[in-house]
């Protein structure tokens, strides 16, 4: 159990924020010592803030106090960057939940960070648009986490990941200085810092405020449930639909090990006895629709497909998706735990590399399933386990470390969506040099010079600005290190 933080400490902030609005009772602090990762850390105080005045004011007597902070949405994330260490301040902004305008004539809208994901497109559906990067997580996770984190999601593949939908921001640094960055125009001039933001993961600052782009709902769409009889000839088609000049607004592959948990879990009708489904959905104008789905049907047909569903109605499209979105629950029917990898490999690797997975699987004694976003070939194996099995768990790591290597060997990189966090952090130099982790190293330094904003996460121990490559003798006076 973590230490408990000093009296004083809390009252400092409650002065600031008022009464139930920092949370010190160990049982809650447990809770917010974990994400959705299996990283477990060590909790200080929780703070709420609810407006950017009083984000500024906790930062501030976080500096004073010398505190660590670690800005928090809603805690899905699945690399532990949510994940406190030492007893670090969490920064929750979760209670920033107003959407503080939205334009449709842009269209976009302007954000409290804590505004839950499925929430904005709720919003703004009656006026014919939605919020485009959806992770499975929507209805949970936090337009600010989406932000930090990069999120994407099933249809991703054709509208881009968030740095993509994201317009502007707010953002307060480590010593309370509040920083504007882009607008509503689509290529603001100097540098881009907001492209650095996104996906800085609570490293550069607390993001207080984000401008999205909305987008148009297309008026017509068909999803299609393919069954395959091998996952080879489910991967060709993959291939093969793209090859053949579509681009599907989702194309997602689930192997038969997850088939088979989701089924028994949603009762979406999934074949069981398929080597590997794919849930391939197209949209646009009723023609493109109808063209675009006699491709993909043919495709799969060629590839090897047993058989073509396709969603008749609305009600059985959102049960298919149900199914897609359910499965990291339905794995609780399997094991009491599960570690979820999430790492991106060329699509023509797709096959093999999740043939190695399955050896892997085999190597490690472990249950390894996959569901994962196929169309840009970001695999999700997810390693079922119980964790009261210390010696399991050390496999879990093996087979883990296993899969990152295999997908990095094959020119694949380390996340595709979730992040580095903790998680990731060690195997960075598989993919950077020394020389790209002290430039990222330094970029971080120029928004947090005193490492106090989510340390230990991201970039290597070693590699802060100045400790790896720059020599500080080397540089004229008066250069910033
Ligand atoms: C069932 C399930 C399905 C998922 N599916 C997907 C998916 O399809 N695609 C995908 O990309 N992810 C997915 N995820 C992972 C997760 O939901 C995303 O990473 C999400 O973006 C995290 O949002 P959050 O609000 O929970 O952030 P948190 O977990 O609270 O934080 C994540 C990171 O962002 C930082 N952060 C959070 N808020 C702020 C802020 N306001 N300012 C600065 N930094 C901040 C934190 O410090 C941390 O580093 C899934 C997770 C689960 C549990």
């Amino acid at each position: 159990m973590a230490t408990a933080p000093a009296p004083r400490t809390r009252d400092r902030f409650e002065e600031l924020l008022g009464p139930g609005r920092v949370i010190d009772h160990p049982l809650e602090r447990r809770l917010y010592a974990r994400d959705g990762s299996i990283a477990q850390g060590e909790c200080g105080l929780v703070v709420l803030p609810e407006t950017t005045a009083e984000v500024v004011a906790c930062v501030r007597l976080a500096a004073e106090l010398g505190l660590p902070v670690v800005p928090r949405g809603s805690g899905t994330g699945l690399c532990g960057g949510a994940v406190p260490l030492d007893g670090a301040l969490v920064m929750s902004v979760a209670r920033m939940t107003r959407i503080v305008e939205i334009d449709p004539a842009v269209p976009c809208a302007r954000v409290e960070p804590g505004v839950l994901n499925l929430d904005l497109s709720t919003a703004v559906r009656h006026l014919g648009l939605h919020y485009a990067p959806d992770p499975s997580s929507q209805g949970a996770c936090s337009i600010g986490g989406n932000v930090a984190t990069n999120a994407g999601g099933p249809h991703c593949l054709a509208s881009g990941v968030t740095a993509q939908h994201v317009l502007g921001m707010e953002i307060v640094l480590a010593d309370g200085e509040v920083l504007r960055l882009g607008g509503t125009a689509p290529d603001p001039p100097g540098y881009d810092l907001r492209g650095f933001v996104v996906g800085g993961e609570g490293t550069l600052g607390v993001v207080t405020e984000v401008t999205v782009r909305l987008s148009r709902t297309p008026p017509a769409v068909r999803t299609m449930l393919l069954d395959f009889p091998t996952v080879r000839a489910a991967g060709e088609a993959v291939g093969g639909i793209v090859a053949a000049g579509v681009i599907p607004a989702a194309m997602e592959m689930m192997d038969r090990l997850m088939t088979v948990a989701v089924e028994e879990f949603v009762h979406a009708g999934l074949p069981v006895d398929a080597a590997a489904i794919l849930l391939v959905e197209v949209d646009g104008t009723p023609a493109e629709v109808a063209a675009n789905a006699e491709v993909v049907e043919r495709v799969a047909r060629e590839a090897g497909a047993r058989g073509v569903r396709a969603a008749a109605d609305e009600a059985e499209r959102a049960l298919l998706w149900k199914a897609r979105k359910s499965a990291f629950g339905a794995v609780a029917r399997i094991a009491p735990n599960y570690y979820l990898h999430d790492c991106v490999v060329p699509r023509t690797r797709l096959v093999e590399i999740l043939e190695r997975i399955e050896a892997i699987a085999a190597e490690h004694d472990l249950v390894i399933m996959n569901v994962f976003h196929a169309g840009d070939g970001n695999l999700h194996p997810l390693i079922a386990f119980d964790r009261r099995d210390a010696a399991q768990v050390a496999r879990v790591h093996a087979a883990g470390a296993a899969i990152i290597e295999a997908c990095v060997a094959a020119g694949g990189v380390l996340s595709g969506e979730h992040g580095i966090g903790l998680e990731k952090r060690d195997f960075m130099p598989l993919t950077f040099s020394d020389v790209d982790l002290a430039a990222q190293a330094c970029a971080r330094d120029a928004f947090d010079p005193t490492g106090r904003m989510n340390p230990a996460k991201v970039l290597p121990v070693g590699s802060r600005c100045g400790e790896l490559v720059l020599d500080a003798g080397a540089l004229p006076a008066g250069t910033w290190l």
